[in-house]
């Protein structure tokens, strides 16, 4: 079920637990802004997910609330996740849903790492 963008963090989404280490996952990278995982119903043949460590519900928050140190970690931490996987060349996608039109269903903002493949042109 798609989520408001706008609606208060919880504390017990998936991927708080996950941060948490209160349910298993595929770990590919963590610092201290972010933490990296294989999604588990992958749509390619490499699909990572990168959260913050921070307790956003969506990009709508982050892009708002994060400081500007949290911000550039945590892009950095994407950047470091696809270019540590070879996916610089021949390319990836990044891709953060964003509310119900957006479909996302985990209230814990995340983006997308898609590669490993050719993904074909993609603009909605
Ligand atoms: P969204 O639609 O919110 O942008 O994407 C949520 C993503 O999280 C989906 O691609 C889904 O497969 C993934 N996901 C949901 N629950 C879990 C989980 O428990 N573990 C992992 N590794 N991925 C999950």
């Amino acid at each position: 079920m798609p989520i408001d963008a706008t609606e208060p963090y919880d504390a017990d989404n998936i991927f708080a637990k996950i941060l948490r280490g209160e349910i298993p996952s595929s770990k590919v990278y963590e610092d201290e802004w972010a933490y990296a995982f294989e999604d588990i119903n992958p749509q390619a043949e490499i699909h990572t997910l990168v959260i913050p460590k921070g307790e956003y519900v969506s990009w709508d928050d982050f892009s708002m609330s994060a400081s500007a140190e949290e911000i550039a970690g945590f892009v950095r931490a994407v950047g470091k996740v696809a270019r540590d996987k070879g996916l610089v060349e021949p390319g990836y996608r990044l891709l953060a849903n964003v509310g119900a039109h957006g479909g996302q269903e985990v209230p814990h903002f995340h983006v997308h790492i898609f590669g490993g493949q050719p993904l074909g042109r993609m603009i909605a």
